[in-house]
């Protein structure tokens, strides 16, 4: 479970509401079970249940994040498809996700979809075990997403759905430790002025090899690629 930063120096936590109800009608857990309390911030507990609260015991040493720093850059699917996007991804280590509005993008987001992306980035955090909650940026068009990650130094790709491109794959090369971005597209895929713009913010085009895969499939299956290959 993740816990308040101001709670984190007691020896006991408070539970919400929620905790408690996930804990003992969810996990069927009754007082004195193990369960493990993180900050959501990089530091984990060994707890256990007692009534409303959890006492901590020892802090555990054992990273369950990926040894690099993932962000995923993502063009909004429509409907609900990020919520999917973002508890597949949370569960596979992401660290942020930049959700864009790309020229084919159909979705505008209200405050309280991003809200909803948030709770069940933190849920999917809790139910992998996880230190870190990702984090979701605001989202903001494509264009000027890139002009804030041109300086950054990262190892930077953008999938394009073209076969002739190199796979993702042949440019993780181990060991894999530099921070990436990948940028994954929308329903109808980047425009062809976006893919330019994206090479010339220092993005390497790839692809994820010759089957078409749904602007939803796409982000899984990069952060399954990269997470497969730091873990081992
Ligand atoms: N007709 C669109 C096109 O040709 O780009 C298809 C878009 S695809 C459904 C959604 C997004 O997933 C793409 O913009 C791309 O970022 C990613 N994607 C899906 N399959 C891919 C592949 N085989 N290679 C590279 N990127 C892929």
């Amino acid at each position: 479970l993740v816990i308040e930063p101001t709670q984190q120096q007691q020896e006991w936590v408070n539970l919400t509401h929620d905790q408690q109800h996930y804990l003992k009608r969810v996990l069927r857990l009754k007082d004195g079970d193990p369960l493990i309390i993180m900050n959501g911030q990089g530091k984990a507990w060994k707890a256990i249940l007692q009534g409303t609260s959890a006492q901590l015991l020892e802090t555990l040493t054992e990273s369950t994040e990926l040894a690099l720093n993932l962000s995923l850059l993502i063009a909004l699917p429509k409907g609900s498809g990020f919520e999917e996007i973002v508890r597949g991804c949370t569960e596979l280590g992401v660290t942020t996700f930049i959700p864009v509005i790309s020229e084919r993008t159909l979705l505008n987001p209200s405050a309280q979809k991003i809200e909803r992306w948030r709770k069940i980035a933190l849920e999917a955090a809790e139910q992998s075990e996880r230190q870190i909650v990702p984090q979701i940026l605001e989202p903001i068009k494509f264009s000027i997403a890139l002009t804030k990650v041109k300086e950054v130094k990262t190892d930077k790709y953008i999938c394009v759905t073209r076969r002739e491109t190199d796979h993702l794959f042949s440019y993780l090369t181990k060991p894999l430790l530099n921070p990436q971005i990948i940028a994954t597209g929308p329903e109808g895929g980047w425009t062809t002025g976006e893919i330019d713009l994206a090479i010339s913010a220092g993005f390497q085009p790839v692809s994820l090899g010759p089957r078409i895969l749904r602007a939803i499939t796409a982000p899984v299956y990069v952060a399954s690629l990269v997470s497969a290959m730091v873990d081992t």
